[in-house]
Order: structure tokens, then C-alpha cells, then sequence
């Protein structure tokens, strides 16, 4: 049993990669006692030493900060952060299995079961990493079979949904908190965890727990459905004659439908969409519930084709092959505001160039290092102009600022041919088209 009314709670973060670490450091900075917890040493010595070992705005100020007031720390000893603490929060990652479009639970299940094995005291695991509804029920099984005898662990689900680039603002103002499955107790210890926000005006919606499973993947679904929605109208557009980025503006005044993920282009990427839609697909099939499949089934196509059709677009704007051309590809993270290359479309699609014959040279601001650790064999550029120098077509494939403001008159001077595919619609066409360049978009018919 808890005491909601006792001390603050001491909180362990198990997993410390862009959720945990961001959380970690956002649970102290509301007061409490924190402990996170990784097996990757490296990533332990770095946050220890004060360092976050991704790009997050404002992340590196608030960590330091707060193992300046000793109330945070970092470790990899899981028995001793299991037994001082008095909540668990698991956030360790759900990537996509490798032999199918289902999560790979391995991660989660482990870490559960350290924290099991080596409770010295009752506790509260709560479960933040986006998993297949019907996890958390086998967790609890597992809790139940691995707990010392005599002693309980109630298992929460508290699904997180912050977004890379504003997680610490999205995790210290949550648009809502979640909680699901919690005992009285529970859940007012977690509202005493969550105190701050709450106060703040964070709503808590208190939920069983496979609704709560749900709530987050679902949240991924949409915003996926309405990415692959804009992109599949930008094709009737290009089709038609039509402009995409016209049409979402006005689209987006519309209160009902909003203008947030309506941008057509390359699609989405990274490490949850793609994996979140593909988990919830194969577990909406496992379920019989096919219609969600079906739907999803398309989103992921639609997404998917996208980056075909930047592809094909380089293709012909080199004249039919891109054999030994050069190619400046400016982005490689999934979006801008992040070093997160895992299932980027801009890498992907430079990548597949690399693999027709093309030169290709990358830049992007943050994502240089993540990049060439995942694509050795590309070129990268350390600034635009380098990325852009003798190119036969640029790719604008991450919309970062410093794209969208570079000067094409300038770059004009520096690239081969002056032909550039803004693949994320946010380039100025005719101050592109003003400097000489022949200028190709999506959604949008060929100038
Ligand atoms: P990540 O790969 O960056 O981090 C996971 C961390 O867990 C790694 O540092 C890994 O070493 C560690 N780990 C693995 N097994 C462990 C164990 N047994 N004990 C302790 N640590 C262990 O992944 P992430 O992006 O932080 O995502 C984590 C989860 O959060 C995923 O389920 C993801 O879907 C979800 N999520 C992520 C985001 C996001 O924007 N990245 C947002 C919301 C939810």
C-alpha cells in the first residue's frame, strides 16, 4: 500500500533515451527525488557528466541545472535504483520487431522484470512507452509471477506524448494526463506526482488500462491519417492543376479540421509514427478489428509512396538516371528540431539515391553525426553551401529554418544546375524561380 500523504515520492526512470531522459529531468525539476536508470553505460556516464546525448532544446539547461540541486542523478545499477525508489516509470523503447510490423516488447518486459526481481518494497510501476493494448495486462501477470513473495507492485499506464523538439515544455505542460488503470491509491499518488502540471490546468483523464494503451497509439494514428490524407489530395492537386498549400490553409481554417498536419511533402518518420501506425495495425488484425488495419494499411502506403515520388522527381530532374550525378540533399533528421534520424524519410531518400549511382552530399544542421552513423557511406557537407556546390539538383528534404531563409540567389552561384525540389513546401517558389531556378514542389503542378 501507498501513502499518497507521506513524503514526496522518490521516482526511478528506467530507460533514459529521449522520453526517459526527458522525463527524469523534468520530474526533478518539479521537486522530486529522481533516479534514471539505462543499461547503455555510455548513455549513463554522458547525463551524468551533464551531457544529453541527443539534440532537445532546452534539455542540456534543465539537466544541468537540476544535478546542480543533487536531486537527480543517473546510474545503471537497476537493484539499487529499484530498491530506494518508490514509483517506476518505464520508457525504455518499443521499437518495430524485426521480422514483422508488431512492437518488440522485449525491452519493456525486461525492464518490468528487473524492477520485479528486485523490489525490497511494495511500489507503483507506471508504464510510459507506447505499447500494443493488452501489454499492460501481461505485465501485471508478470509483476504478480517475479515480485518477492510478500510483496506488490500495482501496474499503471501513463502513456506519454511529447513531441521531439518540445519535450520539455510538452512534458512539464501535458495537453493531458493519462492514467490508466490505477487504484485510488495510485492514482493519487500520481496526481501528487503530477501535481505541478495539474495545477497548472493539465487535464487527468483516469481510464482503464487498455484504454489508456489505446489513447496513445490512436493519438499517433490520426495525426499520421491526416500527413497521409493532405499527401494523397496533393496528388489530385498536382493532377488538377491545383496548389496543396493553398488548399491546407484553407483547409485549416476550418476549426473542426485545423491547420496542425496538413503540411503535404515527404511524409512522416522517426521513431513513432511509422513504428506506432505499422504495431497498431498488426494489432488490430490480431484483434479482428480489420477495418483499422485496412485504414492504417493505406496511411503507412500513402506515407511510403511519398518518398517514391521525391525519388522519382530527382530521377527526372537529372535527366532520366541519376548515374554519377551530384546530388545536395539538404536535411537528413525526420524533422527539424531534433538529431533523430531513425526511420527518416529525408535519409531514406538520399539513401536510395546513393544507391542508383548518385554523388550525394548531405547536410543538416543537427543531424550530421546521427546521420553519417546510420549512412557512412553518404557524402556530408558541413554547411549549406558545401551540400549545394556543383550539385545537378538540391532536395530540400528537412524543413529547418535555415533552408527555408537560405538565399537562392547566392546558392545559384555555387550549383551546377539551378533545379531544386522543395519536398516540404515551405520554400518561397518565386523567389526560388526569381534567382533561376527551375523549381519543382509536390502538390502543385510543374512550373
Ligand atoms: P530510445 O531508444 O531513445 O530510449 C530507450 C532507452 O531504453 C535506451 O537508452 C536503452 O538503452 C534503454 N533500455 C533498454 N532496455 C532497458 C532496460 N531493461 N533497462 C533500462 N534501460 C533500458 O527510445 P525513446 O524514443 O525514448 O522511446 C521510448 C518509448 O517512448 C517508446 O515506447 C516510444 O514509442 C515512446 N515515446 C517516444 C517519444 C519520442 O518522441 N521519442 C514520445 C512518446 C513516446
Amino acid at each position: 500500500t501507498f501513502d499518497p500523504d507521506g513524503p514526496a515520492p522518490r521516482i526511478a526512470v528506467l530507460g533514459t533515451g529521449y522520453l526517459g531522459a526527458t522525463h527524469a529531468v523534468a520530474m526533478a525539476q518539479l521537486g522530486m527525488e529522481v533516479v534514471g536508470v539505462d543499461t547503455d553505460l555510455h548513455k549513463v556516464e554522458m547525463l551524468t557528466a551533464g551531457k544529453v546525448p541527443f539534440h532537445e532544446p532546452g534539455l542540456p539547461e534543465l539537466l544541468t541545472e537540476q544535478l546542480a540541486t543533487g536531486r537527480l542523478r543517473f546510474t545503471t545499477d537497476v537493484a539499487e535504483a529499484v530498491a530506494w525508489a518508490d514509483v517506476h516509470f518505464v520508457c525504455v523503447g518499443t521499437p518495430q520487431s524485426k521480422t514483422s510490423h508488431a512492437a518488440d516488447l522485449r525491452f519493456v518486459e525486461a525492464a518490468t522484470a528487473a524492477i520485479a526481481r528486485n523490489l525490497t518494497h511494495d511500489a507503483l510501476v507506471v508504464g510510459k512507452s507506447t505499447v500494443p493494448v493488452g501489454t499492460g495486462a501481461r505485465l501485471r501477470a508478470l509483476l504478480a509471477a517475479e515480485a518477492p513473495s510478500g510483496l506488490r507492485a500495482e501496474l499503471v499506464w501513463n502513456p506519454e506524448f511529447l513531441r521531439e523538439g518540445k519535450a520539455v515544455d510538452d512534458t512539464l505542460h501535458p495537453d493531458r494526463i493519462v492514467l490508466g488503470g490505477a487504484s485510488r491509491e495510485a492514482e493519487a499518488l500520481l496526481r501528487r506526482v503530477y501535481a505541478g502540471p495539474i495545477a497548472e490546468g493539465s487535464p487527468v483523464v483516469v481510464c482503464d488500462l487498455p484504454t489508456a494503451e489505446l489513447v496513445k497509439v490512436s493519438a499517433n494514428a490520426f495525426l499520421a491519417t491526416k500527413i497521409s490524407f493532405i499527401n494523397a489530395i496533393s496528388g489530385v492537386c498536382e493532377a488538377a492543376g491545383a496548389d496543396v498549400a493553398v488548399l491546407a490553409d484553407a483547409l485549416g481554417h476550418d476549426v473542426r479540421i485545423g491547420r496542425q498536419f496538413l503540411d503535404a511533402g515527404l511524409g512522416f518518420g522517426g521513431g513513432c509514427l511509422p513504428k506506432d501506425i505499422r504495431a497498431l495495425m498488426h494489432r488490430a488484425n490480431e484483434l479482428g478489428a480489420y477495418p483499422a488495419s485496412a485504414l492504417l494499411q493505406q496511411v503507412d502506403e500513402i506515407n511510403m509512396g511519398q518518398r517514391s515520388r521525391v525519388i522519382d522527381l530527382a530521377v527526372e530532374a537529372c535527366g532520366g538516371s541519376v548515374l554519377n550525378r551530384r546530388i545536395g540533399v539538404l536535411g537528413a533528421a525526420f524533422k527539424p528540431h531534433t538529431d533523430d534520424v531513425r526511420d527518416s524519410p529525408a535519409l531514406n531518400v538520399a539513401a536510395a539515391l546513393h544507391l542508383r549511382g548518385a554523388q550525394v552530399t548531405v547536410y543538416d544542421p543537427e543531424a550530421g553525426d546521427t546521420a553519417r552513423s546510420s549512412f557512412p557511406t553518404l557524402g556530408y557537407a558541413t554547411g549549406v553551401d558545401e551540400a549545394v556546390e556543383g550539385a545537378d539538383v538540391v532536395l530540400v528534404l528537412t524543413e529547418w529554418d535555415e533552408f527555408v531563409h537560405a538565399d537562392p540567389v547566392h546558392l545559384a552561384t555555387l550549383a551546377g544546375h539551378a533545379s531544386v525540389i522543395d519536398a516540404r513546401g515551405k520554400l518561397d517558389v518565386a523567389r526560388w524561380q526569381d534567382a533561376g531556378w527551375t523549381f519543382r514542389g509536390l502538390g502543385r503542378a510543374a512550373a
